[in-house]
């Protein structure tokens, strides 16, 4: 038919507001959904008919593409999605996946009552913080702990609790943004502390604290450089004399170390990352970390040190606007469980296990996809190269895993076209371009979904 006649053909709204189909979704779905998702369908077939994808439909074709666009509207936006990105904490991914007991303690707990916030040996009110706290102090050697929301939330709870309207002592070489989304002096200037930036952006010495140590100063803040690392002619003041002055001159030091890592990864091979215990250590006063990083647990912000600092961050009203939901609790505690047993947290944590996986083992499994996609797929090239992964989320910056990856060509889609198709996947694939060219990173990518990725190929082939 031609394409005015097909055009003045397709239905009006109102006209299909009256077929039984739409009139049974009326009964229970909302109008305004119902009546945005005709005009969809109804507006996708215009534009086939304009683009001359089809010459023909019929009425049945427009009201079964509404009842899979309205299926779609009601189906979740929060979707799984495969990383093959080769960034084993990513943010924008939903950085750490839970490990085993974690997810366990979450559905045990949120599937029925618990003792949240009651003592089960007394029979009354208890505390929600009992349950990670002694675990935590185990784990870090802290003598005190306590968790908020998360590490932004715990920085800023530490502040505000230690350091209101008194000035926190920070090395200008640390006033780092992470993300786009956590700067330190905003978060410093909500919890009203002002803040005092000493020494330059590359060098600070010791007496740059010193100097500006007076009546009014509250902490010495170190924070870690998370995402970057300044390299060449540097200086920074060490822990260890940061601690010391901070004894000497009765203020607290405050470390905000970002990541938190509880196991020494020059153990296996890695340039030595400091870890939160070694803080602890050498007595740094109150010490915050996020949980969903290098801890490879839930959200979370987890704050340890001295116990009189502690308990006054306890006090603080403020901790009940950052308070830790129960379903976040359970994901800690069962995350921290595997730290009693540094063996069993590398091998459950799948942070960690990610991280430290061997790049042999990725070899038999890229060469395992790569064999499955090319016996599936004529219109692909896929190659094994040995590239390298990277930790992400702030977390050891410049450390390069080795590892190996698929390299895709096309001669149908450049690379940037390839990467929209399976970002758009069912299951959408989001993969690395690198040097103009698409690459899987196996490393994260877990074997149950080789199918998926499999599939989004032979559809695109
Ligand atoms: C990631 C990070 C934060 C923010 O932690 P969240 O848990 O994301 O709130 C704060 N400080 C440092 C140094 C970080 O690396």
């Amino acid at each position: 038919m031609e394409k005015n006649q097909l055009l003045r053909d397709l239905p009006k709204i109102d006209e299909l507001l009256k077929e039984d189909i739409v009139n049974n979704e009326l009964k229970f779905t909302m109008r305004t959904i119902v009546v945005e998702t005709l005009r969809e369908a109804i507006d996708n077939y215009r534009e086939l008919i304009l683009s001359g994808s089809i010459d023909e439909y019929s009425k049945e074709n427009i009201l079964k593409s509404f009842l899979e666009l309205l299926e779609e509207k009601k189906g979740s936006k929060f979707k799984k999605v495969i990383n093959a990105a080769g960034v084993i904490i990513h943010t924008n991914l939903g950085r750490s996946l839970l490990a085993k007991k974690a997810l366990e303690n979450v559905v045990n707990v949120a599937d029925n009552y618990n003792n949240l916030e009651y003592d089960l040996k007394k029979g009354q009110r208890g505390s929600r913080y009992s349950h990670v706290e002694e675990l935590i102090k185990r784990v870090t050697g802290a003598e005190a702990a306590m968790v908020v929301n998360n590490n932004a939330a715990a920085v800023m709870l530490v502040l505000n609790t230690l350091c209101k309207d008194k000035e926190a002592i920070v090395s200008r070489g640390q006033l780092v943004e992470i993300g786009g989304s956590f700067r330190v002096p905003d978060v410093m200037s909500f919890s009203g502390a002002r803040l005092v930036e000493v020494g330059t952006t590359n060098r600070t010495h010791l007496y740059d604290y010193g100097n500006n140590i007076n009546e009014n100063t509250g902490v010495l803040l170190k924070v870690h450089t998370s995402n970057f690392k300044i390299l060449g002619f540097t200086e920074d003041v060490s822990l260890e004399e940061l601690v010391k002055l901070g004894y000497e001159s009765k203020i607290p030091v405050v470390e905000d170390i970002g990541s938190g890592t509880l196991i020494d990864f020059s153990k296996y091979g890695f340039t030595h990352e400091p870890t939160v215990q070694e803080s602890i250590k050498k007595g740094v006063d109150v010490v915050t970390f996020s949980g969903d990083k290098m801890l490879g647990g839930p959200q979370a912000g987890i704050v340890i040190g001295k116990k009189v600092y502690i308990d006054k961050m306890k006090k603080n009203q403020l901790t009940r606007a950052l308070r830790i939901d129960k379903m976040t609790l359970a994901a800690l505690e069962g995350t921290l469980k595997y730290y009693l047993d540094e063996k069993e947290a590398v091998e459950n944590i799948p942070t960690l296990h990610m991280i430290l996986s061997q790049k042999s083992d990725h070899k038999k499994r890229a060469q395992r996809l790569k064999e499955e996609l090319e016996s599936k797929i004529k219109n692909f090239k896929f190659a094994l190269e040995e590239d390298y992964s990277i930790v992400g989320g702030g977390s050891m910056p410049t450390e390069k895993i080795d590892t190996y990856v698929i390299k895709v060509e096309s001669d149908k889609f450049s690379p940037q076209e390839l990467e929209k198709k399976l970002r758009e996947n069912k299951t959408p694939i989001i993969i690395r371009i690198s040097n103009n060219e698409v690459i899987l990173d196996v490393r994260t990518i877990f074997d149950k979904d080789f199918d998926i990725i499999v599939n989004a190929f032979i559809f695109l082939d």
